[in-house]
């Protein structure tokens, strides 16, 4: 996977700390600038009303920080990966929800107080201004992006229509903005506030712009990708080989994945994450994908010649974060996809490959594993068996058992989420350093 070289040493920064700290820095200096702002710019028409500004300013800066979360700036992924940033992007959704329904309502209650009128007459006179009936709707919209994101609707709704449903974080974006270039308590403020509030939209919006749309867009039209085969692997695991135009000038890495669009097979909008299933050599793509629902199982049709729309490469799955010459990588089920490509890239030995599925007969692309673990001298076990009966081969014991030098390894893991947990906490309790666990999960929300 790397040369000795290209290990994070102890005493270095990682790469993941270094982009926390980055981010960490970026919001506390943008908070700094923002409570100056509140300051500089003294206390509303009553105390309630300057609350409600409070509430109204750091409501913005959240919203802007959460365009860079799903920016997909190219830098920040690699280090921290798609599926943390997600997760953060969640939090950051909900804390942002709360601050601006406190906003608004403590607006309604503060020009209540002043005019000495009922909230629900407030309520209504301020839906007849412009900003603040634009904020109202923004507000609305941020609401139905929220409940539609809990837990218990999340899991009921087909993707699809859940992130339908969430596109309207955007209509918010753009309401928001208006809302709060038309407030002269915030943009006018000063010259000061108003370059600053500008540049922060100019830069948020640029860097959604840019990762989301232009990014992808040029890519595509530069490699011009097709699928070039299609490869049953199983009854219901296929592999999808891609090619195109100057591959070898994809900055993809073993380890990543990207968002595959089929859009002459599939319905556009229709975008699914797969892993390569091999190294990215320069010449073409794999993909290898299990049959779960309509689209997985549908890559079987693809006929060759099918035009491919994607996204990326994004994830953090990669030897970028090897600290440690051994490696030991932990596949379950179709995890083994880029758990395969990361072994290719693997130019020494002292590698262990643990490789967990029901039977035999679901142990795709073993083949090559086997060779690629020959070739490196290295080890492979094949666990067979269920998750709960008979050995458990990922409960700490387990673990020590198979590699008895596993704290001195990097750790890589990818499989379903409750034996990624279970491997992930086994190896809590056998104290391999945090720095040297990686892990994929296969889900992003
Ligand atoms: C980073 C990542 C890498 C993955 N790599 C592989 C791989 O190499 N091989 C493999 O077989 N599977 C992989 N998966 C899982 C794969 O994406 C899903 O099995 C597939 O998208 C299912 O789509 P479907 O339409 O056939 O099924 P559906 O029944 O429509 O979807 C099943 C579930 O898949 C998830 N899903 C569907 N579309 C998306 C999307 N656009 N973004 C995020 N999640 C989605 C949702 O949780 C959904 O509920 C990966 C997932 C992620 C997040």
């Amino acid at each position: 996977m790397v040369d000795a070289s290209a290990l994070n040493r102890a005493g270095f920064v990682l790469p993941v700390v270094a982009a926390r700290w980055a981010l960490w820095m970026f919001v506390l200096a943008n908070v700094v600038v923002v409570e100056t702002l509140f300051l500089a710019d003294g206390t509303g028409k009553n105390g309630t009303l300057t609350v409600a500004k409070f509430f109204g300013l750091h409501a913005a800066l959240l919203l802007l920080f959460q365009l860079l979360l799903v920016a997909r700036v190219p830098w920040l992924d690699r280090r921290i990966g798609m599926d943390r940033l997600t997760v953060w992007h969640r939090w950051v959704g909900f804390t942002l929800l709360w601050t601006v329904l406190t906003h608004a309502v403590l607006v309604v209650l503060g020009y209540a107080r002043l005019d000495d009128a009922s909230m629900t007459k407030t309520f209504l006179a301020l839906a007849g201004v412009t900003a603040s009936l634009l904020g109202m709707l923004a507000a609305a919209a941020l609401v139905v992006v929220a409940v539609v994101s809990t837990r218990f609707l999340r899991r009921r709704l087909r993707y699809e229509t859940w992130h339908g449903l969430h596109l309207l974080v955007y209509l918010a974006l753009g309401l928001a903005f208006v809302h709060q270039l038309l407030e002269t308590t915030t943009f006018k403020s000063s010259g000061f506030a108003e370059l600053y509030w500008w540049t922060l939209w100019l830069l948020a919006f640029g860097g959604l712009v840019v990762g989301r749309i232009v990014m992808p867009v040029w890519r595509n039209a530069y490699h011009r990708f097709q699928v070039a085969a299609v490869v049953p692997e199983s009854d219901d695991v296929v592999s999808v080989h891609v090619t195109g135009r100057h591959l070898d000038r994809l900055p993809a890495r073993a380890g990543q994945f990207f968002i595959w669009r089929f859009p002459g097979h599939h319905h556009w909008w229709l975008a699914n994450p797969f892993s390569l299933s091999a190294a990215p050599g320069g010449q073409s793509l794999r993909l290898t994908a299990k049959a779960v629902g309509d689209t997985s199982a549908g890559l079987r049709h693809v006929p060759v010649g099918t035009r491919v729309f994607m996204e990326g490469p994004y994830g953090a799955f990669t030897s970028l974060h090897r600290t440690r010459p051994g490696a030991l990588l932990i596949a379950g089920g179709v995890g083994i996809t880029p758990v395969r490509a990361l072994l290719e890239e693997e130019s020494a030995g002292d590698v262990v490959v643990l490789y967990r599925v029901r039977t035999e007969n679901d142990a795709v692309l073993v083949d090559e594993v086997r060779e690629l673990v020959a070739a490196r001298g290295g080890r492979l076990h094949l666990l067979t068996g269920r998750t709960g009966e008979g050995a458990q081969p990922f409960e700490p014991d387990g673990l020590r058992a198979l590699v008895p030098d596993i704290t001195e390894r990097d750790v890589y893991v990818c499989g379903p989420p409750a034996m990624t947990s279970a491997v992930l906490k086994s190896l809590r309790v056998l104290n391999v350093p945090g720095r040297q666990v990686h892990a994929e999960k296969f889900s992003l929300a």
